[in-house]
């Protein structure tokens, strides 16, 4: 498996070089003269910008990195990590791609220390890791004070066929929003992973690489591998980090729903 990275550490001045924060030339002049090298493992990295979305670093040996921590790279999963990176790390006092942490030793996709002093790890999963490796994951950054929040590649979203998506009736007893964000209500496919997350909180998130949607499922229930949801559709640009959590553009029409719920668990 070829290593890659979307992060160098420039040789001559030691700085930390995330692809897209510098000119394209600019990177192929530095790959040209041996000038990139791995954060990781420190071995001379060279310039993939060829006919791939997301232009990226790959070792230029092919002994094995020690960045072990990520899943097997894929343009569309370069992609995400990228939006990700690219949008939350506006007002953010500290943002970086592909972070080693060493309160935790792993590696973030996207760390951010946010003013006031809140750390967050943002994680883009596509593959179908382990829930132990999850619940690993999750509890060390938890242990650490470090907010994590999963986005699951939009590839995770499936939709029931047989029982296709339907308005959210107005007979629904839960107070949800029902003609905003494309609301609708569904069945949808839950696998190990999705099911661990949602017995953390039951709010799943999937982000489209493409376009940067975000699909938001409110969970009603699991049942086996089917979960019974609100869907909505929100645009990344929207969304915030705030208080420790993910905040959407839907947020602020939850307020009953929440408080339903708080009532429902006494
Ligand atoms: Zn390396």
């Amino acid at each position: 498996m070829s290593e890659t990275t979307l992060v160098a550490i420039r040789s001559d001045t030691g700085e930390r070089v995330t692809i897209g924060d510098l000119a394209l030339d600019t990177l192929r002049e530095l790959s040209d003269q041996h000038r990139l090298h791995c954060p990781n493992c420190g071995t001379p990295l060279m310039l993939k910008a060829g006919p791939v979305r997301v232009h990226h670093f790959a070792h230029v040996s092919l002994a094995e990195c020690a960045a072990i921590d990520h899943e097997p790279e894929s343009d569309s999963h370069r992609q995400g990590k990228l939006r990700l990176y690219q949008h939350f790390r506006q007002g953010a006092v500290l943002a970086s791609l592909e972070q080693h942490v060493p309160a935790t030793d792993q590696r973030a996709d996207v760390y951010l220390e946010m003013p006031g002093g809140l750390r967050y790890a943002l994680e883009f999963q596509q593959a179908n890791n382990s829930v132990e490796r999850w619940t690993e994951r999750h509890n060390l950054y938890r242990r650490s004070g470090i907010h994590d929040i999963w986005f699951l590649g939009q590839s995770r979203y499936q939709e029931r066929h047989a029982e296709p998506l339907h308005p959210i009736s107005s007979y629904d007893p839960l107070p949800v929003p029902r003609d905003v964000f494309d609301a609708a209500s569904g069945a949808f496919q839950a696998r190990e992973l999705e099911k661990a997350i949602i017995a953390v909180e039951p709010t799943l998130y999937f982000l489209d690489p493409d376009n940067g949607d975000l699909t938001v499922l409110l969970v009603r229930s699991v049942q086996g591998n089917t979960i019974r949801a609100y869907r909505y559709r929100v645009p990344l640009s929207g969304c915030v980090l705030r208080e420790g959590r993910l905040w959407t553009p839907l947020d602020p029409l939850l307020d009953d729903y929440r408080r339903f719920l708080a009532q429902k668990s006494f």
